[in-house]
């Protein structure tokens, strides 16, 4: 797979850039200071065997960045939609049950 992984060296971000033809070469300026002070790493996703081992083999400084985001996107909060829900003890009565 002509995924790539690039780390900078100024910033230390890593991220991912699919290369596919004609674009053969890889980005020139790091995606998050713009700087071109970039090192190919080898891919953990093409090197790897399950998903668990890719996902250990990230960057911290990726996993940083996934929870910045994530802390500035209340809608990925996961007990959002459980605030929302409705107790049994406070639900109204359905009825019976349909019988199919
Ligand atoms: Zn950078």
């Amino acid at each position: 797979m002509p995924l790539h992984t690039y780390q900078c060296n100024d910033c230390q971000s890593v991220f991912e850039v699919l290369v596919r033809p004609p674009r053969r070469q890889g980005p020139e300026k790091c995606e998050f200071c713009g700087k071109n002070n970039l090192t190919k790493k080898p891919s953990a996703f093409a090197v790897t065997h399950n998903e668990l081992d890719a996902l250990r083999s990230l960057d911290p400084t990726y996993k940083r960045m996934v929870e910045d985001q994530m802390a500035k996107t209340p809608e990925a909060e996961p007990m959002r939609h459980l605030n929302k829900l409705t107790p049994f003890s406070a639900a109204s009565d359905p009825g019976d049950p349909i019988d199919f």
